[in-house]
């Protein structure tokens, strides 16, 4: 897919006030710091579209970019963060819950999980919540330019075997980097396939 138009399109708190949903929706997120707004640049190919390392916790909303007004890139509230007052520490709020639960247009989701990492338990929680609640998502393994191939493979296979072994129909899995752009045309690819199928 080439992205011939990426703009910010509006920001929401929750589901209520999220625009009238028209175009298919493609939503991204993670914890804190695991390279979301990175990987949005990546993929829409516009440096400052999302901003790189604000303060973890401070962006609390549902932001919507315009992507060749084809579809909508959806930049979900990280989850997991500590800087933040006591009722925001809750894993992921409750709009992103709603948001992925009832929102008529989301198509599908990517999970960003940092590939330096074993599995956390804060990723397999909401894994899992993702996967009993039926919403639709794919892996994206963020940062593989960190450490070796091998490595990277070895926590991939890691969260295969301690995450997604009770899931019944286990996700995608994309491995990203946005030094080397591996892995930009797969998770690009994987929308344009999405949209086709609609
Ligand atoms: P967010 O909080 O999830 O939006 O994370 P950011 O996009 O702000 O990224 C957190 C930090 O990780 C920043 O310093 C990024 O430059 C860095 N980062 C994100 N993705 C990559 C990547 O693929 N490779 C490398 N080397 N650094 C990355």
């Amino acid at each position: 897919m080439n992205i011939n138009t990426a703009n910010f399109a509006t920001s929401a708190p929750d589901l209520k006030s999220c625009p009238t949903a028209v175009l298919p929706e493609f939503a991204f997120i993670g914890r804190s710091n695991v390279g979301k707004s990175t990987l949005i640049n990546l993929l829409t190919g516009r440096k400052g579209l999302a901003k790189v390392s604000g303060t973890p916790g401070k962006t609390q909303l549902i932001n919507f970019f315009d992507i060749n007004r084809q579809w909508q890139l959806v930049d979900l509230p990280g989850y997991g963060f500590a800087k933040v007052s006591k009722q925001q520490r809750a894993e992921f709020n409750v709009a992103v819950a709603d948001y992925l639960e009832a929102r008529e247009t989301l198509v599908h989701t990517y999970v960003l999980i940092d590939s330096r990492l074993p599995p956390q338990k804060i990723d397999q929680r909401f894994v899992t919540w993702m996967a009993e609640a039926g919403v639709p998502f794919s892996l994206v393994f963020t940062k593989a330019d960190k450490q070796s191939s091998g490595k990277t493979q070895s926590n991939v296979a890691k969260f295969r075997r301690e995450v997604l072994a009770g899931v019944t129909t286990p996700p995608e899995i994309f491995v990203t980097s946005s030094v080397s752009k591996e892995g930009r045309q797969h998770v690009l690819g994987h929308i344009e396939k999405l949209i086709k199928a609609k």
